[in-house]
């Protein structure tokens, strides 16, 4: 991938470039992403950038013998490790699960872990292992096979096991020349605070509107600003699920189907029924991607509000609910002046905790006994 292909971040590219120049590149690098961005695309552009034998002031050739390898992803001294199945003992599950992770990655380098493990037929998260971390030793202690750099991609690095943490720290605090780490996680606190402290790090923000604005109009010059406004902002800016859902490919309903059977089961809370099935809710909801869960409190705020609105601004347009079980306005009876502040209150206090990591699975049942007491204040 060309720096020029790679969506935003231009500061990070400019020091990225600048530290190849002055020879000053640090060995071990963490790539930490805001939630909803990914920074893959960058470590492929940099990778791409260290390798290519003609480099400009600004990116890679993209002709010469290494980009064109990097291009397919079939450069030899290049390493992806990422969370994947265990494949035994011996063998490390990153290499055993490359084919597909390199299919994912060409067709979308921008792809989450949640389509990863579709992708890769997991029904539950992966992890990295020790016998990756075993597989990153033994190749950092050889020779690169092409004389040049030799780089190690680790995505989704806070899955890496404690075990398998304390077999790399080494080859992190002192690794071979010419031998490149680049962690990346949305979740640093949960690295080892050893190998954290070796590496310097870059942050990687959400994007602002007008990169994902521009990227939007290349690729939909139909649609109006008003309308990728408003997905921008309701999707939290978050690149790979706008597209997802402007093309089509994720249905734009889920977070209205999953509140219409939330709001039902806070509901019956109260009267201590299905409480098994609100636990399979919060279970099942605590295990999609961290942006689709704050994806979805944003959905709720905002349809407990449009329940509220709806009072006193009867014509006010309301979201499209496709569930035969689901009344609107029977609903928003339950949205009054004695507990809409609560209610907003609550979410987005949820909201808050989610983006600073806290435990998904206590927090929506927490929120779930609240919010069905509030519902029958
Ligand atoms: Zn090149």
């Amino acid at each position: 991938m060309l720096f020029i292909n790679v969506l935003g971040h231009n500061a990070i590219k400019e020091i990225l470039i600048k530290e190849v120049s002055n020879s000053r590149i640090p060995h071990a690098q963490l790539f930490n992403e805001d939630s909803g961005v990914s920074s893959l695309p960058m470590a492929l552009a940099f990778s791409m950038y260290l390798f290519c034998e003609n480099k400009s002031l600004s990116d890679s050739c993209g002709t010469c013998a290494s980009c064109k390898k990097m291009l397919k992803l079939v450069h030899p001294d290049i390493h992806f490790f990422f969370p994947s199945k265990s494949a035994g003992s011996i063998k490390s599950g990153s290499k055993e699960s490359f084919p597909e992770f390199q299919k994912q990655l060409l067709n979308n380098p921008y792809f989450t872990e949640s389509e990863w493990y579709v992708s890769n037929g997991m029904k539950k998260s992966g992890e990295i292992r020790v016998s990756d971390a075993r597989v990153i030793n033994k190749i950092a202690n050889l020779k690169s096979y092409e004389g040049g750099f030799k780089i190690f991609i680790i995505w989704h690095a806070e899955k890496m096991n404690t075990e398998a943490s304390n077999k790399l720290l080494k080859n992190i605090e002192e690794p071979n020349s010419n031998t490149i780490f680049i962690l990346i996680t949305k979740s640093a606190n949960l690295l080892l605070p050893t190998i954290k402290s070796r590496l310097q790090t870059k942050v990687f923000k959400k994007l602002t509107i007008d990169t994902l604005k521009e990227r939007i109009n290349q690729l939909y010059p139909e649609l109006h600003d008003e309308y990728i406004n408003a997905k921008i902002e309701a999707l939290d800016h978050n690149y790979n699920n706008i597209i997802q859902q402007l093309s089509g490919l994720i249905e734009p309903h889920n977070n209205y189907n999953m509140f219409v059977e939330w709001v039902r089961l806070c509901f019956l809370s109260i009267k201590k029924q299905q409480i098994s099935d609100l636990v399979e809710w919060c279970n099942n909801s605590a295990s999609l991607e961290k942006s689709k869960q704050l994806d979805f409190i944003k959905t709720s705020l905002e349809l407990f509000r449009c329940g509220y609105l709806l009072k006193y601004h009867p014509g006010i347009r309301l979201p499209e609910i496709n569930s035969a079980n689901f009344n609107f306005g029977k609903f928003a009876q339950r949205i009054k002046s004695n507990n809409i502040i609560e209610l907003a209150k609550l979410l987005n206090d949820a909201f808050y905790s989610l983006e600073r990591h806290a435990n998904s699975k206590i927090l929506f049942l927490d929120l779930s006994f609240s919010i069905g007491k509030l519902l029958h204040k």
